[in-house]
């Protein structure tokens, strides 16, 4: 790790965190109400950890095999972790060793089924987001808006399982209005779903906004932006390899 790449990271977080502080401004939103979570997919622990050691907290991977592959590098060094990959039931055992604090990703019940009779098994809980697919394209994961209120009451029903809020990876698109779209319908679903009053669900997380968009999010409500490009740089990997698992099986 040279120098230069150090302080590429910490200059690049830098403005990422001033570009987050600006948005929150600009809404008269509260700086600390909106965290910044790192994407670390493709990047490795060695600098996962320049961002770790400059004061960050919570990262989060798509895949069980780069948790896997990074964790022993990472764990002395105090961290929150996330998933948001499409997470498929046959690694729910394996991502359970990981120390993974919560799953952004639960979108079908036939999952969080598997995942709360594991969890009963080690005797342990997770807290999870419901995933939403708000842009309606049929490559990305997530439950169908329509669908979410029933989902969120069946999941709830799990008591190893905790339902913190509500994610989605909305519309890729330079086209703000639409992308705003897919936000703004995320955050309804959560007011609508916080008025239920569902025992044992807390709606206060919205994880929503990237690189490209995140002052977006944030006016729409975003209390987590999920940043990687913006920090680490450009992957070489396109993303629709981590977001459409099925036509990489
Ligand atoms: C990679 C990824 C991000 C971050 O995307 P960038 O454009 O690199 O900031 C956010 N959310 C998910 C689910 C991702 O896979």
């Amino acid at each position: 790790m040279n120098v230069l790449q150090t302080t590429g990271i910490l200059q690049n977080l830098q403005h990422t965190l001033q570009r987050i502080d600006n948005a929150c401004r600009a809404t008269n939103r509260n700086p600390s109400e909106v965290r910044l979570l790192l994407a670390t997919k493709t990047v490795s622990a060695e600098r996962i950890k320049i961002a770790l050691e400059a004061g960050q907290i919570l990262i989060a991977e798509n895949k069980v095999q780069e948790i896997k592959e990074k964790y022993d590098e990472l764990k002395n060094t105090p961290h929150e972790s996330h998933f948001i990959g499409h997470l498929q039931t046959n690694k729910i055992k394996e991502i359970l060793r990981y120390d993974i604090h919560c799953i952004e990703t639960v979108d079908r019940l036939s999952l969080a089924e598997k995942l709360h009779h594991r969890l009963s098994f080690e005797n342990k809980k997770m807290d999870v987001f419901i995933q939403v697919n708000t842009s309606g394209e049929e490559s990305k994961f997530g439950v169908d808006p329509k669908d979410a209120v029933d989902l969120v009451k069946a999941v709830a029903q799990f008591d190893r399982i905790h339902i913190k809020g509500l994610m989605t990876i909305g519309l890729f698109s330079a086209e703000t209005e639409k992308v705003r779209n897919c936000y703004r319908l995320l955050r309804q679903l959560r007011d609508e779903i916080k008025a239920l009053n569902i025992p044992g669900v807390d709606m206060k997380e919205l994880s929503m906004g990237m690189s490209g968009d995140l002052e977006t999010a944030i006016e729409e409500g975003a209390t987590i932006v999920r940043v990687g490009t913006a920090v680490f740089g450009k992957r070489i990997y396109p993303d629709s390899y981590y977001w459409n698992e099925s036509s990489h099986a």
